[in-house]
């Protein structure tokens, strides 16, 4: 359940008692159209924010290289010495293997295939590191500073261009066998429904919920309509745009809103039923809509969530916004750090 040490044993750089309480971390996060660097402190106050874009078509030699000129930047900016540094934790999307920390195949980052990324940062940065599913992460991180803090289950939910998850169970981070666990996106919200970018299944979650499938929803709906519709003037319709047109009462937009909306309260129902949590906060670009989004949802879960668990969870947005990556990634090289201390 809990997240091997394998990765903080075999690693190189720091003595004993930095391992043991880390005085700040850098935390990077990895994802398919941008990459981000921070310096976070164990009070999980986050002194630097850096990011640049990944361009993850020109291959993993390139990707890792601006990575790490990035990190320097993010403690460049930080005002900390490199000694303060104690470890680099890094969220990037699945599948990956945490344990050796590798990076399998992820589909955000094409040709990205068994890159050592743990190996890679401990070579460049003569530092422990630590690698973890990008949602898992983030989990982490709303548990030890955001919106989970000192709760006990603990379901985080990321939806942007695709739909990730995570969850810490009984105050412990859930990773599944391998570190591919609790991957939200793809609880079935109708089995005979919409094909799934992310693994080809029918009916997921993140076929109608993802930023990109509400965008192509909104477009289908167009294709089939009278072209009276606000949306019909904007050249690629985004999730963003569907928002905001369903604000203003545009009929097309607020249909497919809606559909949107239906959909994520199944699936939320769904997943309140299976872990009864605390919380459920959901992050990712789509989550700007804030209630928009969330109060359909919150009210399906009071009134469709089996008793007494729907009652009990409370669905918020993200309070650590668009930097829970970095700080997601940073919580995994705390957490690591407390296992390994706790292990001695
Ligand atoms: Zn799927």
């Amino acid at each position: 359940m809990q997240p091997s040490a394998a990765g903080v044993s075999a690693a190189v750089g720091g003595d004993g008692a930095a391992a043991a309480s880390p005085r700040a971390v850098l935390g990077l996060d990895v994802g398919g159209t941008k990459l981000a660097a921070g310096v976070v402190d164990a009070t999980g106050a986050v002194s630097s924010f850096v990011v640049a874009p990944t361009h993850a078509s020109r291959g993993p030699g390139d990707g890792v290289a601006r990575l790490f000129d990035l990190a320097r930047r993010a403690v460049e900016e930080s005002g900390l010495e490199w000694g303060q540094i104690d470890a680099l934790g890094i969220g990037c999307g699945g599948p990956l293997d945490d344990e050796r920390g590798v990076l399998i195949a992820p589909p955000h980052l094409p040709g990205w295939t068994d890159v050592p990324l743990t190996e890679l940062a401990e070579q460049e940065f003569d530092r422990r590191a630590v690698l973890a599913n990008d949602a898992t992460a983030a989990a982490a991180g709303e548990h030890r500073f955001g919106a989970g803090r000192g709760l006990d289950i603990v379901v985080y939910l990321t939806i942007s261009t695709g739909v990730g998850g995570g969850a810490v169970v009984h105050g412990r981070l859930y990773r599944g066998a391998t570190g591919n666990g609790a991957e939200l996106g793809h609880v079935t919200v109708d089995c005979n429904g919409r094909r799934c970018p992310g693994c080809g299944r029918a009916g997921c979650l993140e076929a109608y919920v993802s930023g990109t499938s509400i965008a192509a929803r909104a477009r289908e709906a167009l294709a089939g309509s009278d072209g009276t519709s606000t949306l019909a003037a904007i050249g690629d319709v985004a999730a963003a745009d569907v928002a905001a047109a369903a604000r203003d009462g545009d009929a097309l937009a607020l249909a497919v809103w809606d559909a949107t909306t239906a959909m994520l309260a199944c699936g939320v129902v769904s997943i309140v039923n299976v872990f009864e949590p605390d919380v459920v906060i959901v992050g990712g670009g789509v989550s700007r809509a804030g209630e928009q989004l969330l109060a359909p949802v919150r009210e399906a879960v009071r009134t469709a969530a089996m008793s007494p668990a729907g009652r009990a969870a409370r669905i918020v947005a993200s309070p650590l916004g668009d930097r829970v990556g970095v700080v997601g990634a940073a919580a995994i090289a705390y957490e690591r750090a407390a296992e390994v201390a706790a292990a001695r």
